[in-house]
């Protein structure tokens, strides 16, 4: 650290990235990315803007927000769209934690939650989970700021009905309630309808899961005219052009071909589900998903030692050291040939 560095900002403790390593091919089941291409569609718009790169992006991404508010029926003064939905999760730290606010959120969630309530220098509380790594809803009524719940939850994979989630909108009246719904399209219900009945409510979703495009940086939220005023002016005061051409034009491309995306996700859905049956098989403990990826455990051995294992033999899944899930891994579901493989692995893993 230099000592220029702001000294609010010095403890700041930064999200840790799932590994990318360079040294070797890996079956790679640890950052949750699809397992299938973007369509052929999306490649042919990334060259045409690769050609014409000189031009800086559109910062008002009409084409994409208009594409993206005709698929869900809103207007497009309901849609913004930035780099990833980090991006856009940070705006909402940003503009909806103020003065006398309190942030929550679960205590096992998305990583980044606390990094962006830190850096926007915002006060936040955790609310436990349960044992099953169930989420009350109640626990969330009438909070002391704005809510952010990942739904499905990540890394457990554990998604929240529609009626729970409307359920902490209507309790908190006074406070934005975020859904951060990156996996939802791979067996949860999206809420993105009840945010034309609720000004509180925002939907965040990502290009980088089911829509194959980590590598593009897109993400969107969908929410109130108001609720997307006020991430637009954290935006535009940040880095308008934080969508480039081509990720822009991936983006347009990936909409026009929704079906296949959502049949990519049907399929990743079926893999799932043959992976946990043969996780189940081998004795491993799997909490019950709806997302991408599957968290488990085996009673006869410890998470980072199948995590090491698994390296060992060019398997990459993810471990958290957290006491609370240090027993467990979180699995993402690739194709299944490479589930086919996985399994082949852990079974020597768990038969030593
Ligand atoms: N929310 C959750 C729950 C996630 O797991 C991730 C991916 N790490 C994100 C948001 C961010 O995704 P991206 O920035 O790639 O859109």
């Amino acid at each position: 650290m230099s000592r220029f560095f702001n000294d609010k900002l010095s403890k700041l403790d930064a999200y840790t990235p799932g590994e990318q390593p360079r040294d070797m091919q890996y079956i790679k089941l640890n950052t949750n990315e699809s397992p299938y291409p973007p369509s052929p569609t999306v490649s042919e718009a990334v060259a045409v803007q690769a050609d014409i790169l000189q031009l800086y992006s559109d910062p008002e991404c009409k084409e994409l927000r208009e594409k993206l508010a005709k698929l869900h029926n809103v207007s497009i003064d309901n849609i913004l769209v930035s780099n990833g939905s980090d991006d856009i999760l940070n705006f909402a730290f940003a503009a909806f934690s103020g003065t006398g606010k309190t942030a929550i959120f679960p205590d096992i969630t998305y990583g980044f939650y606390p990094v962006f309530a830190n850096l926007n220098q915002t006060k936040f509380r955790t609310v436990a989970l349960n044992d099953d790594f169930t989420i009350t809803p109640s626990d969330y009524y009438n909070a002391p700021g704005p809510v952010f719940i990942a739904n499905p939850n990540a890394p457990t994979g554990i998604a929240l009905t529609l009626d729970e989630i409307e359920n902490i909108v209507t309790n908190n009246p006074d406070n934005v309630v975020v859904i951060d719904e990156a996996y939802v399209d791979f067996g949860a219900e999206s809420c993105y309808p009840l945010t034309s009945k609720y000004d509180n409510l925002l939907v965040v979703q990502t290009f980088s899961k089911s829509r194959s495009l980590a590598g593009g940086r897109l993400g969107f939220a969908i929410g109130s005219k108001e609720l997307i005023a006020d991430l637009t002016t954290i935006k535009f005061s940040t880095n308008p052009y934080s969508v480039n051409r081509m990720t822009m034009a991936a983006g347009i491309a990936a909409v026009e071909d929704n079906d296949y995306y959502m049949d990519n996700c049907k399929k990743v859905a079926q893999t799932r589900e043959l992976t946990v049956a043969e996780l189940e098989k081998i004795g491993f403990a799997v909490v019950p998903s709806s997302a991408n990826f599957v968290f488990a455990k085996h009673p006869d051995y410890e998470g980072e030692y199948i995590y090491t294992e698994l390296k060992k033999r060019g398997v990459l899944v993810r471990h958290f050291s957290n006491p609370k899930i240090c027993d467990y891994n979180r699995i993402t579901i690739g194709s299944p040939e490479q589930m086919t493989k996985f399994i082949e692995i852990i079974k020597q893993v768990v038969s030593e």
